[in-house]
């Protein structure tokens, strides 16, 4: 994670950036911010930052070995506690490394999300969670050990609300005079529920909601949705990006189902029909036209991986993964689809600047209708 992913907050970014170049970072962080805030991107980036081998004055380099391993939350250094299902006995190291790997991916697939999202993450449902006393033990017991690489050890606490009393008592001591280079980062929506003890110990790093503004650009700039979409989800969102992931997926699936509804259509060679459409689509805004082509390229990327057999890439939702199924193993070949992302692509390209949408949308179809056509 590197501060430019992380849209706007220039006053929060400013001061961490500062306090590493300066040197007078605390050595216990609270990042805390309401639900979908940046507390755990802004973390995660400064961490990034700290390790980086080539930072430029404003952001990590995005590039060097350690950024890189930073991206997959894989440095050495880097050790992280959260909440899991609360255990009579202590969990194997086999299960410990699964949980690390579900975190991890949880961490960089949906940073904005809280421990509900987490708990369905890992089909924890209904359990009780807590970050023990044994996890207390393993934290302290990580931090007595040399870094690995000669830099800073990191500690990064997520949901620390759920720290039981006894592993928060474990931990005040080493909160407050831990090991030389070691940074804890504690990072919560629930500041209000951790101890007094543990809170007045740790710097206060306090992560406003987004912006209006914030939320669109960032949704627009990520290809996430159109400018028009974006703007009545960050309107809705109310400063939640966690929340306005959930509605962009919202769109896209009916967006999907549009896509869906072609191909259907495509396969079954009704013109009629397809011209219809096409003229349906050519009485749509230019920003959704733009916007379903790319849910056509996402589509097709789909049906590429599912060619290759790549199903754990595949991010669609259950509903259609079984039209992604059908598509791709009896009409479209991998051939076909790598065409057809490039005439998705070059559709998306000819509408920006101006192509007559009409005539785009029913060069498509017909691409699309003789390809399938041709079946496996
Ligand atoms: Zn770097």
């Amino acid at each position: 994670m590197q501060f430019s992913e992380i849209p706007g907050l220039p006053e929060t970014k400013e001061k961490l950036i500062n306090a590493v170049k300066f040197n007078h970072l605390a050595h216990a962080l609270l990042f805390h911010g309401p639900e979908g805030s940046a507390n755990l991107t802004l973390a995660l980036a400064l961490a990034t930052f700290m390790y980086c081998e080539n930072p430029s004055e404003s952001d990590s380099c995005g590039t060097c070995p350690s950024c890189q391993r930073m991206s997959r939350l894989v440095m050495p250094d880097l050790n992280f506690a959260f909440p899991v299902i609360a255990k009579e006995k202590e969990e194997d190291d086999d299960e410990k490394t699964d949980v690390l790997t579900s975190w991890r991916k949880f961490a960089t697939t949906l940073p904005y999300g809280n421990v509900h999202d987490f708990i369905y993450f890992n089909g924890f449902e209904k359990k009780q969670l807590n970050i023990s006393k044994a996890s207390a033990r393993k934290i302290i017991q990580a931090l007595s050990l040399m870094s690995f690489e000669g830099g800073y050890k990191i500690m990064l606490i997520w949901a620390p609300e759920f720290l039981h009393p006894s592993a928060a008592n474990a931990l005040l001591k080493i909160i407050e005079e831990p090991p030389a280079k070691t940074i804890f980062m504690l990072v919560t929506s629930q500041a209000d529920q951790l101890l007094t003890t543990i809170l007045s110990r740790t710097q206060k790093i306090s992560v406003r909601a987004f912006s209006d503004e914030e939320i669109t650009s960032h949704l627009v700039g990520t290809g996430l949705c159109d400018s028009k979409s974006a703007e009545q989800i960050a309107m809705l969102a109310d400063g939640n990006m966690r929340e306005a992931y959930r509605m962009v997926d919202q769109v896209e699936d009916k967006q999907v189902s549009q896509i869906r509804d072609w191909f259907r259509l495509c396969v079954s060679k009704d013109l009629k029909e397809i011209f219809d459409l096409a003229d349906k689509f050519h009485k749509e805004p230019k920003e959704s036209q733009k916007s379903l082509m790319l849910t056509g390229l996402n589509v097709t990327r789909e049906i590429l991986l599912k060619n290759f057999d790549l199903d754990s890439l595949l991010r669609t939702t259950e509903e259609d993964r079984k039209f992604i199924n059908a598509i791709s193993k009896r009409v479209l070949t991998e051939d076909h689809a790598m065409k057809l992302y490039d005439s998705f692509n070059q559709a998306h390209y000819h509408l920006e600047r101006n192509g007559n949408a009409k005539m785009i949308f029913t060069d498509l179809s017909m691409e699309i209708l003789v390809m399938m056509a041709q079946k496996k």
